[in-house]
């Protein structure tokens, strides 16, 4: 399997090359050269599998430059019920007629990037080794990114970590779980300032290209082709779950933002597993949801990107939009280089023209949002009718999936974070503290490792010399 470059550049590239890559090199996003599809009969196959044995099924038909046996280990020791809470690794439980939740949120970070994240770790692991090589990932994080990232990379050998955060305006949780990290080889940056200049300085010392050779700087954001591969599993799990055979159809619906768990529903869809609809459920950040009403995309400034009770969709562009665009556009990558390079570098929107617009409908998008309202009356519905506590970013898409639900068409939910994560909007929509995972029990009174600093390039650069060298 070869991959290629949404904007064009058709040079094929294997797995390993691009697995340590973020962009290609002409700015597009990788994608295989074409999806593989799934038969009735692999279907039925796979229903029967456990977790990590459907995860090497799919993976080995994107990666052929892993030998078969390493990458069924390495999918057997990412997915076990140790690090994911259960055998199961992605249950799923009824909160209502025909609507399913899809845990997603039981890793070691209590969000759903651990389920991509976790892999990565391990597939970083495994080929810097290979390769006799060492790389220092540089990342900014808000909050879930950061996190994901430190646990899956803690203790790996080849890799380090240096996360900038802006200091003190991450939860206190969401502190506790990454600044009590002890790893040597994960360092904590507490930047004063706010998340967009922690995100400058990264790219401020990635566009430095000597620096960025000389320090082996890499990248695990959302764009990494790999996360999204690793996603595409647990829409074949919940299909199997919620279904008995193979002519049943399901529908999910997705708590949206960079577009990178809806994308991995896209890649499913086309590879044929039989999704109905693909629902996408913004925020009061609802890009997306403009988008597949009206057929515009426009980007946000960051006067018009709120801050919100969801705060990992709090996005002002949809960074792997572009990948679902490249097939819409019928893999045009000169139109996708135009729209993506030109159109919203200049406009800041594009909207489609007639014959894509035609075309939309056949790729099960539908999509809606929520307020903050929305997301208190619906943790409040689901906890009377059901017992369940979900977070704000799940309500969003439990606040959505009801509004299209369709007869004798199970919907599933993607539970993209736990309820203890969000405390203080649960307490505001119930009126107690949501419970906590024993494990995360008492974070807060943990010994830190974080450095604060200010929010300058060149003390970041010479942090990380010191620590490489
Ligand atoms: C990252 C995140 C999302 C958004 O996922 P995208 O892949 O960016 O669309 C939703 N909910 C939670 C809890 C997240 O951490």
């Amino acid at each position: 399997m070869n991959y290629v470059s949404t904007r064009g550049d058709a040079t094929p590239r294997r797995f390993c090359e691009i697995l340590l890559e973020g962009l290609a090199p002409d700015g597009g996003l990788y994608l295989p050269e074409r999806y593989p599809q799934v038969d009735a009969a692999t279907l039925a196959r796979w229903r029967v599998l456990g977790y990590a044995d459907l995860a090497f099924e799919i993976l080995s038909l994107y990666i052929d430059d892993i030998r078969p046996a390493d990458l069924r280990a390495l999918a057997r020791k990412t997915y076990t019920a140790d690090v994911f809470g259960t055998p199961e690794i992605t249950p799923l439980k009824p909160i209502g007629t025909g609507l399913w939740l899809e845990a997603l949120s039981n890793g070691p970070t209590l969000a759903f990037k651990d389920m991509a994240m976790q892999l990565l770790g391990n597939l970083f692991e495994f080929e810097l080794a290979r390769r006799g090589e060492t790389l220092n990932v540089l990342g900014a994080t808000s909050g879930d990114t950061g996190s994901a990232a430190e646990y899956a990379l803690r203790g790996k050998h080849g890799v380090r970590v240096f996360m900038l955060s802006p200091n003190g305006r991450m939860s206190p949780f969401q502190q506790a779980q990454m600044f009590s990290l002890q790893d040597e080889n994960i360092h904590n940056i507490a930047i004063e300032g706010v998340f967009d200049e922690c995100q400058d300085i990264v790219k401020a010392v990635s566009s430095d290209l000597a620096f960025k050779r000389r320090y082996r700087i890499g990248t695990v954001n959302s764009i990494n082709w790999a996360r999204l591969l690793a996603q595409v599993v647990y829409y074949f799990a919940g299909y199997f779950k919620a279904t008995k055979s193979n002519d049943e159809a399901v529908s999910f619906a997705v708590p949206s933002g960079n577009f990178g768990n809806i994308c991995a529903g896209h890649i499913a869809r086309m590879m044929g597993l039989p999704i109905r609809q693909l629902v996408a459920a913004t925020n009061e950040n609802d890009v997306l949801d403009e988008f597949f009403r009206t057929g515009t995309y426009r980007v946000r400034g960051s006067a018009e990107t709120h801050e919100t009770s969801s705060p990992s969709m709090d996005i002002s562009r949809a960074s792997n939009f572009e990948r679902f665009v490249f097939d819409l556009l019928g893999r045009d990558g000169a139109r996708v280089r135009e729209l993506f390079g030109t159109q919203i570098a200049r406009d800041g929107a594009f909207s489609l023209d007639t014959a894509a617009r035609a075309r939309l409908p056949g790729f099960g998008f539908v999509s809606g949002r929520s307020t903050h309202a929305d997301r208190l009356a619906t943790i409040r519905s689901v906890f009377r009718e059901c017992g369940v506590t979900i977070d704000p970013h799940t309500a969003d898409g439990v606040k959505v999936a009801r509004e299209h639900l369709q007869d004798g068409v199970p919907m599933i939910v993607l539970e993209t974070a736990q309820p203890a994560k969000f405390a203080a909007t649960i307490i505001e929509a119930l009126g107690h503290e949501p419970e906590r995972p024993p494990t995360q029990e008492g974070i807060e009174a943990l010994p830190r490792r974080v450095t604060v600093m200010a929010a300058d390039v060149r003390q970041i650069k010479y942090y990380i010399e010191t620590q490489v060298e």
